[in-house]
């Protein structure tokens, strides 16, 4: 399923199986999750070095080709994420900070990814994933789980945490939260009951419209909903001291807010990306939880719907495609 253009309906192409090069292997997919990222590279919000391009930043698979020295054997399973290549000599890859190198390319935006049959990655950016998950339960791990690990990591030791937007990452943070010791409180699009009864089944011990008033005040806020005037809410909502994640690549613009919110020291940041550190512990965390994905799943040629499904938030959990 090929991207043409921001704004193009996705389109059905058939194209020659990629070869792997030195250190590639090439990949038979078998899970793609669907990812809101992809919803702001159709809509031209995010916009990558080619186009056409195709979409897909979570995918399970096995190796089925592997260049020399690929680090990973022929049918081996493997997880591909979002980040898919980085220069490896600038300040940030010398400094751990990999997620922030100016020349990373990204799967799905710059390299092709797993909106496809076959997909060819780097090695050194591919992972082993956990015995225990399906393929189609391992996918949502690859980016809502591990940025939205990465976001959780940025919030400190926060023990009464907010989780703004409760979809893909809201529902896998809220279980790692949760076995870490944490209270979760899930802050959802207005009236939308079914994900708030979602978020309580899963252990948040309240669920409520995210702009109306917080049943206490909380020590972190994680927020993956891409809508700007959810940060004013949440600054309001954390205590003195409290830290506000922003976790998404892309968000509407934040309304003005008095200085007041942000003042005695609460702290205002945003995620990017991930590095393949953040990749190993997470991977490694997960079965340990145990997190367990909720998904719907769509067929390859469905990606659209899936896509549209997600907009509009008619599913709880992920979106994955299989093939
Ligand atoms: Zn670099
Ligand atoms: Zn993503």
């Amino acid at each position: 399923m090929v991207l043409d253009a921001p704004g193009r309906p996705l389109r059905p192409a058939e194209l020659p199986d990629p070869e792997p090069g030195p250190g590639q292997v090439r990949v038979r997919v078998h899970a793609c999750g669907v990812c809101r990222t992809d919803l702001h590279i159709i809509d031209g919000e995010v916009r990558g070095s080619r186009l056409p391009i195709v979409l897909g930043h979570q995918i399970v698979g096995t190796v089925e080709a592997a260049g020399e020295d690929a680090g990973h054997a022929t049918g081996a399973r493997v997880g591909i994420p979002w980040l898919g290549w980085t220069c490896g000599v600038c300040r940030y890859c010398r400094s751990g900070r990999e997620n922030l190198c100016p020349r990373a390319r990204f799967t799905g935006l710059d390299i092709d990814g797993g909106y496809a049959e076959r997909t060819v990655a780097d090695g050194r950016f591919c992972f082993g994933l956990p015995e225990g998950f399906a393929d189609l339960e391992a996918a949502p791990l690859l980016c809502a789980g591990l940025i939205g690990f990465r976001t959780l990591r940025l919030a400190g030791d926060a023990e009464r945490l907010g989780i703004y937007g409760f979809g893909a990452a809201g529902h896998i943070i809220c279980q790692v939260a949760l076995a870490e010791g944490r209270r979760v409180f899930a802050f959802t699009r207005a009236g939308d009951e079914a994900t708030q009864a979602f978020a309580r089944e899963l252990g948040a011990e309240w669920a409520g419209d995210a702009l109306g008033p917080a049943p206490e005040e909380l020590d972190a806020a994680l927020i993956f909903a891409p809508a700007g005037e959810l940060v004013p809410a949440a600054l309001a909502a954390v205590a003195p001291g409290g830290t506000v994640v922003c976790g998404g690549i892309h968000m509407s613009d934040i309304p003005s807010f008095p200085y007041e919110l942000l003042w005695h020291e609460r702290v205002l940041r945003s995620v990017a990306n991930l590095t393949r550190r953040d990749a190993e512990e997470f991977l490694d965390l997960a079965p340990r939880v145990p997190v367990r994905t909720r998904v719907t799943t769509y067929g390859l040629a469905d990606a659209g719907r899936a896509l549209e499904d997600l907009r509009a938030g008619r599913l709880e959990g992920a979106a994955v495609l299989v093939l």
